[in-house]
């Protein structure tokens, strides 16, 4: 386990990914009742986009650095900026830090809310279940991500968000994933489900697409963001999330915020994003 996500917060990709839980938290919180979230790669609770591994690589700075203190952006990138603002309140309007998804989501939850964060590594575990020591409302636990989806779905609530964000270090995490989510959905066939992955090979991507259609699984959205053509296999070239029973209005939402963040994110461009249902009711 090499990957750190301390080198990648806040770049296109977190963006596009924290944008859209960011918002799909905002229609949870639309009904009275409480909800859970289990995010079962956490990774760490947050990030100083000031430390060495962030600067080494950059990548922030073609991120949310290209959104902070910009005028005239999406409302739809309310909810996201509202709480890396109130991470960085103390700053005096300066980024420095950057919310990983279990802190995003512990921003917007609500009292009564509940997080259960999952983290394989051994030091982002322990960063994490420092982070949120004495937090009755957030459980962490050192646990493997898949292993989690049997050990914590469903969850009592019954309402709520899963967010499968792995790292894709091994060759053959897209099927990981593909079986991880068929075994959730069996036992959770209501929750939200929000699955993160990158875009290099868009064949590769098709394939993964296609083995979640396989599942019979239904209201199957996927919503991506390209910096650039993917031409090339071996970049990063974008980033996507597979959403099961997203909220109704999140397609249209979704479509506007990505067509604008394609011009803002393109590396230098062009850019585009492609929002459309996979699969219907
Ligand atoms: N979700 C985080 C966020 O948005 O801020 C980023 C997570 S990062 C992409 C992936 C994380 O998964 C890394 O912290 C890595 O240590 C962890 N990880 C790797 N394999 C895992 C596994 N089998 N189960 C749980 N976590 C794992």
């Amino acid at each position: 386990m090499n990957y750190r996500h301390a080198y990648h917060a806040g770049s296109f990709a977190d963006v596009v990914k924290h944008a859209t839980v960011a918002l799909i938290l905002g229609y949870l919180k639309s009904k009275d009742k409480p909800f859970c979230v289990l995010d079962t790669h956490a990774g760490g609770g947050h990030y100083d986009l000031l430390a060495d591994a962030a600067d080494r690589t950059g990548e922030w700075r073609n991120g949310i650095g290209r959104l902070w203190g910009k005028s005239g952006l999406p409302p739809e990138l309310g909810p996201y900026l509202g709480a890396i603002r109130r991470l960085n309140r103390a700053g005096a309007g300066s980024l420095r830090w950057y919310p990983g998804s279990p802190r995003l989501t512990r921003i917007l939850m609500r009292p009564g809310d509940r997080l259960v964060a999952t983290e394989l590594h051994p030091v982002e575990a322990q960063a994490l279940q420092r982070e949120f020591a004495g937090d009755a409302q957030v459980q962490v636990k050192r646990m493997d991500g898949y292993q989690a989806l049997k050990a914590f779905l469903p969850p009592p609530e019954r309402r709520g968000l899963v967010l499968v964000d792995p790292p894709f270090e091994k060759t053959d995490e897209f099927e990981r994933m593909a079986k991880g989510f068929a075994e959730a959905y069996r036992r959770w066939a209501q929750g939200v489900f929000a699955l993160w992955y990158p875009i290099k090979d868009p064949a590769v991507v098709r394939a993964f697409h296609q083995a979640v259609i396989a599942t019979g699984t239904r209201r199957v959205l996927v919503a991506e963001l390209l910096v650039r053509p993917a031409v090339d296999p071996e970049r990063l070239n974008g980033a996507g999330l597979l959403l099961v029973n997203p909220p109704w209005t999140l397609a249209d939402d979704l479509k506007y915020l990505l067509s604008r963040l394609a011009d803002t994110l393109a590396d230098p461009g062009p850019g585009s994003a492609r929002v459309e249902q996979l699969v219907g009711e």
